[in-house]
Order: structure tokens, then C-alpha cells, then sequence
């Protein structure tokens, strides 16, 4: 339930935004590593926002995981199994099979860019919706 988790953290993150700015976010841009499994995170973004952000574009990027190994394999690499509690350890070396290696990318969870709804503040001007 790491997804859970992490879809949690980017909505409040993002309802802090439209607090602040007093607008609502009509897309947000992710970029997330696929430890962090891209794909079920949007359904669990969709899912917890639910009515409040059922107007939201979730636009995310995925990061690819590359590896560094003791065996000298730099490049990228898979998740083997994510429902390990710690996601690092589902992943083994394509070279050697080793798990003695550091991660070097795959594992961000960065809300890059947001957009806000255009004329949100400016409630005098137009009504014409
Ligand atoms: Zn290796």
C-alpha cells in the first residue's frame, strides 16, 4: 500500500497549492520514479481525490530505475517484486543477480509544474458560466 501512501502526500501537497493561491488545480505535473510504480499511482491519485480533483490532468513522467553495482553494472534495471515492504530489495542486478547495488535513479516523487485555473481570482470581471 506504498501507492496509498504516496498519492496521499501529492494530494495534500497539492490542496495546499490551491489554498494558497486560492485556485483550483486543473493539472499537475509528476515525475515518478517506477519504484514508486507511476501506473498505480495515478488510479490511487484518481481514486483518494475523488470529486475534488476529478477535474485535475495527472500528467507523470517515469523514471526509469538504473542501478549502480559492485560488479560494475551501471544501467537500468527492473523491480522484481514492489510488494516487498522495502521496494529496494525487489531489485536484483541484470548482470550478476546481485542486490548489492545503489539506486541511482527511480525513485523520485516530484510535482514539477502545476497549473492553476486561469482567471480563478478575477471573479469580478466575466460571469459568463
Ligand atoms: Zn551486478
Amino acid at each position: 500500500m506504498h501507492e496509498v501512501e504516496l498519492a496521499t502526500r501529492v494530494l495534500n501537497a497539492l490542496r495546499q497549492i490551491a489554498a494558497e493561491r486560492g485556485a483550483r488545480v486543473v493539472e499537475a505535473n509528476l515525475r515518478v520514479g517506477e519504484i514508486n510504480e507511476p501506473s498505480s499511482l495515478r488510479l490511487w491519485l484518481r481514486k483518494l481525490g475523488g470529486a475534488e480533483f476529478n477535474s485535475t490532468r495527472f500528467q507523470i513522467t517515469h523514471i526509469p530505475i538504473t542501478i549502480r553495482c559492485k560488479c560494475g553494472y551501471e544501467g537500468t534495471a527492473k523491480s522484481i517484486d514492489t510488494h516487498l515492504p522495502e521496494p529496494r530489495l525487489g531489485i536484483a542486478c541484470p548482470k550478476c543477480g546481485g542486490h548489492e547495488l545503489s539506486v541511482t535513479t527511480g525513485q523520485e516523487l516530484e510535482i514539477v509544474d502545476v497549473k492553476l485555473e486561469e482567471g480563478a481570482r478575477k471573479r469580478r470581471t466575466k460571469k459568463s458560466r
